[in-house]
This record gives C-alpha cells, sequence and structure tokens, in this order.
C-alpha cells in the first residue's frame, strides 16, 4: 500500500507499506529436455512472471527460491530440490512443475507428469502442482 502524507510545512513523503503478509515460497521443476533443447520457454519468463503475478495456477504472487532442471530419467530432480533447497536455506512451500513439463508433446517417455509430482511428494512432502501458466 502506498500512502502520501502533507504535513503543514513539510514536503510530500510517500509511506511505504510493505505489509505483514508473506509470499508462498515456491520451486519450479522444468523439463530439462525442452530446456536444453530450445523447444520451449522453461526458464525464461513465462513461469516467472505468473509466479510474479499470480496468474495461471498461482493462487496469489508467489516468491521463487529455485528453479530446477529436470534430466532424464527423470529421478536425479529430488535430490537437485533437496540441494536448492539446502544450499538457498528455503524450502519451499510447494513444488510446480513447469507448464511444459506437465504438457509435453511429445510426452516424456520415463514418467507421466502425475507420476513425477507423485514421486516428488512423496520424497520430499511437499505439495505438486502441475503446470505453471496458460501463456502462449
Ligand atoms: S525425464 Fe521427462 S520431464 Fe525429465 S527431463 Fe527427461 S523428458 Fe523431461
Amino acid at each position: 500500500m502506498i500512502s502520501e502524507c502533507f504535513g503543514k510545512d513539510e514536503l510530500p513523503w510517500i509511506i511505504i507499506n510493505r505489509g505483514e503478509a508473506k509470499m508462498e515460497k515456491v520451486a519450479i521443476v522444468g523439463c530439462g529436455t525442452y530446456m536444453d533443447q530450445g523447444y520451449g520457454c522453461p526458464g525464461e519468463w513465462r513461469c516467472l512472471k505468473a509466479a510474479s503475478q499470480g496468474d495461471g495456477k498461482f493462487k496469489a504472487p508467489s516468491a521463487v527460491v529455485s528453479f530446477v532442471k529436470c534430466q532424464c530419467p527423470g529421478r536425479a530432480v529430488i535430490p537437485t530440490l533437496g540441494m536448492a533447497a539446502k544450499l538457498s536455506e528455503l524450502k519451499p512451500d510447494k513444488i510446480y512443475l513447469s507448464s511444459c513439463l506437465a504438457n509435453a508433446m511429445p510426452k516424456c517417455p520415463y514418467n507421466s507428469p502425475e507420476e513425477l509430482a507423485g514421486i516428488i511428494k512423496e520424497k520430499t512432502g511437499i505439495e505438486v502442482i502441475l503446470g505453471t501458466h496458460d501463456y502462449h
């Protein structure tokens, strides 16, 4: 919230109320194959814009604390998420599978997005959301 204060003999000052509410901390997992081969955007802007604006699958503006690249056959994503949380000292409240990963065409040959989400949730105990944004 921004408000202006005008004292009698003072210049106007802008007071910025940063608020008490804390943004949800989120980790995003992109498909490494897409990211490496330039098929799509993972990591360029769409997921980040959706998180910052509370668009798409994000219910409110959210702080992206890590952006992890899945690598075939997908098993390493668990320790990579763990290492990101350890090194950043920020445990995400939720983990999002990027829209490119969740809606990949051709499909991932190793795991369905639902299977990958289930594995991540089972190993981390953190809720996993399928998809991030609806931008084109
Ligand atoms: S395992 Fe599937 S989701 Fe992960 S990088 Fe390979 S193709 Fe992409």
